[in-house]
């Protein structure tokens, strides 16, 4: 039995026998070719890319009803880089310029885009690299007679390749799985596997090489493992857990529509974040209340320029559009620690200590032609539907006054220039520093909303770098400091009329639902795959029993007894819950 690691992408598991996939590109054919031959020679190119641009679309038309949504985008996208000058453009240039053949000038040309993706920071430009590769893939197959489907999609099987490219994964019909070398979880092969339901693991090196064709495999795409040959013990284990998923997964779906409400009648507002406009549609079909929490600085960065304010209204209306009259709350720009411009593009935020330097609002405070520049266009979104703006790592008095007075000159400069724009918008600021959660009440006054950034917030309540994996152990979501600064802030921001919500991981962590309940907590904004089983807690919650309890365990700080003190919350419940 062997068991292979990567990133698991979700859907469960599957067991069943392995299918191994050849690539394409592995042996391309290298010959310098006669001038004479250099017409001939494009014109193989050219049928070869007409013939992946004819599979394209027929893909596209066979897409059957009820196909995922992405599908027509993703084989949209690949259309696009196959006619991009920059990929067969070059490659058929490089016949002329170096006397390659078509295999070779056009791998080499896909091995020198994808290069150019593989040092960006972002992983998912990171990953355009991959979609890159495999158009490039795609073509050497038609160019070595070998038009059509990569496999048979009719064998109820798990797919072991280097990468799969989404428009394969579509022929793939009767796939079990999909183990991947390549890639992770923000590739479009990860996102089409999501969309499909289909467990996948990807990222996992050389699975390739270490699975043959028959092998029995598990593919757990849950926690991203892969189980070769397994033993009979572990295959009647997997066999209990596969069947219990599907029965989970059954319940939660059924859960969409159905209306996020306590057993004593409490509506809780579930809404999602998100990173770039077009995610905007899932929150739309996941059921949520709306977008808790857009991170603009997304927008930002990976980028030779900075988006002026036409580009980002344009990125934030069509957010808004897309949530059809459901709010979205856009936050401004979070620059600075982990999150970084390119260099150049703009002054760079601190170095020495990053998490703890000009980051955040404190960035853009600095940068006052970067911040009024996004203030117009979040104005003018907000002209467009529901919009709240909200401000990241808020800790100072003055940065609230700089903040309104930035706002006043941006309404006035909308004004003059005679553009439409929301002059109510609500302004909120996130509760992620220990200071100003300690002053909630204060900033709850001031401002029309509050937001707590938990993942930050216990990041500086306990001195763990969010990002630093050595010291991952004691990030402590549960320790008893933290529980007080969200149960203060919660309770601030309650006695000042104002609506508050948090937007940290501890939203969708669904053990801390219980918990955040009773603590009166109403609005939750998550990643959309916690979701429903947020919601799940929810409808079987009793806020008043909890808000009973919790009162209780958030007045401690003896870690050992609060920790005990939340076991017993998760175990028991109000009685006759069943
Ligand atoms: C947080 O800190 O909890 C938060 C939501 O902000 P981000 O994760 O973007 O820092
Ligand atoms: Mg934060």
């Amino acid at each position: 039995m062997l068991r292979l690691s990567g990133s698991g992408v979700g859907g469960g598991i599957a067991i069943g026998r392995a299918r191994v996939l050849e690539v394409a590109s592995r042996d391309v054919p290298r010959r310098r070719i006669e001038p004479a031959d250099i017409e001939a020679e494009q014109l193989r190119l050219s049928q070869a890319v007409s013939q992946v641009k004819a599979e394209l679309a027929a893909l596209v038309e066979g897409l059957p009803q009820g196909a995922p949504t992405e599908a027509a985008a993703l084989l949209e996208v690949h259309a696009m880089i196959l006619d991009d000058p920059a990929l067969s453009g070059a490659a058929r240039a490089s016949i002329v310029d170096h006397l390659w053949n078509a295999e070779w000038a056009m791998s080499a040309q896909a091995g020198h885009l994808a290069a150019q993706f593989e040092v960006l920071d972002d992983a998912y430009l990171r990953e355009r690299g991959r979609d890159v590769q495999q158009v490039a893939d795609r073509v050497m197959r038609a160019l070595a007679g070998l038009g059509g489907p990569l496999a048979d999609g009719s064998e109820p099987v798990i797919f072991v390749a280097e990468d799969i490219a989404p428009a394969d994964m579509l022929t793939m019909r009767c796939a079990l799985g999909f183990a991947i070398d390549l890639g992770g979880t923000t590739s479009h092969s990860a996102i089409l596997a999501r969309s499909m339901n289909v467990p996948a693991v990807l990222g996992l090196g050389a699975a390739r090489m270490q699975i043959q064709d028959d092998d029995w495999v598990i593919l757990d795409g849950d926690a991203g493992v892969v189980i070769v040959a397994p033993t009979s013990a572990a295959l009647a284990d997997y066999h209990s857990r596969q069947a219990a998923g599907v029965r989970e997964r059954a319940k939660l779906r059924a859960l969409t529509g159905v209306a996020a409400v306590t057993r004593d009648g409490q509506a809780i507002s579930l809404q999602i974040n998100i990173e770039r406009p077009d995610e905007a549609r899932e929150a739309a079909e996941s059921g949520a209340e709306g977008v808790g929490l857009f991170r603009s600085e997304f927008l930002f960065m990976n980028r030779a320029e900075l988006p002026g304010e036409d580009e980002q209204f344009e990125a934030y209306r069509e957010v808004v559009q897309a949530l059809k009259g459901r709010p979205v709350t856009i936050r401004t720009i979070d620059i600075g620690a982990d999150k970084t411009l390119n260099s150049g593009v703009a002054p760079p935020a601190s170095t020495a200590n990053p998490a703890l330097g000009r980051r955040a609002i404190r960035y853009s405070l600095a940068h006052p032609g970067v911040f009024l520049a996004q203030l117009r266009a979040i104005l003018r979104a907000a002209a467009c539907g529901p919009v709240r703006l909200l401000v990241p790592m808020i800790a100072h008095h003055h940065e609230v006054d700089s903040l309104m007075t930035l706002l006043a000159r941006a309404r006035e400069d909308l004004r003059a220039a005679r553009r439409a724009f929301d002059p109510a918008l609500p302004i909120g600021a996130m509760i992620e520093v220990p200071a100003a959660a300690l002053c909630a009440g204060y900033f709850a006054r001031r401002l029309d909303f509050l937001s707590i950034g938990t993942t930050d917030l216990i990041q500086y309540t306990l001195a763990i770098d969010r990002v630093d994996h050595e010291v991952a152990p004691l990030y402590d979501p549960f320790h008893p400091a933290v529980l007080q600064l969200v149960a203060g802030t919660i309770r601030a921001a309650r006695e000042a009329g104002r609506p508050v919500s948090v937007c940290g991981e501890l939203a969708g962590d669904w053990h801390a639902t219980a918990l955040l309940l009773g603590m009166g907590l109403t609005e939750f904004s998550m990643q959309p795959a916690s979701l429903l089983r947020v919601k799940r807690e929810i409808l079987q919650a009793d806020t008043r029993w909890l808000s009973r309890r919790v009162s209780r365990i958030v007045r401690g700080n003896d870690p050992v007894r609060v920790a005990a003190a939340l076991e017993r919350l998760a175990r028991g419940g109000p009685p006759g819950l069943g």
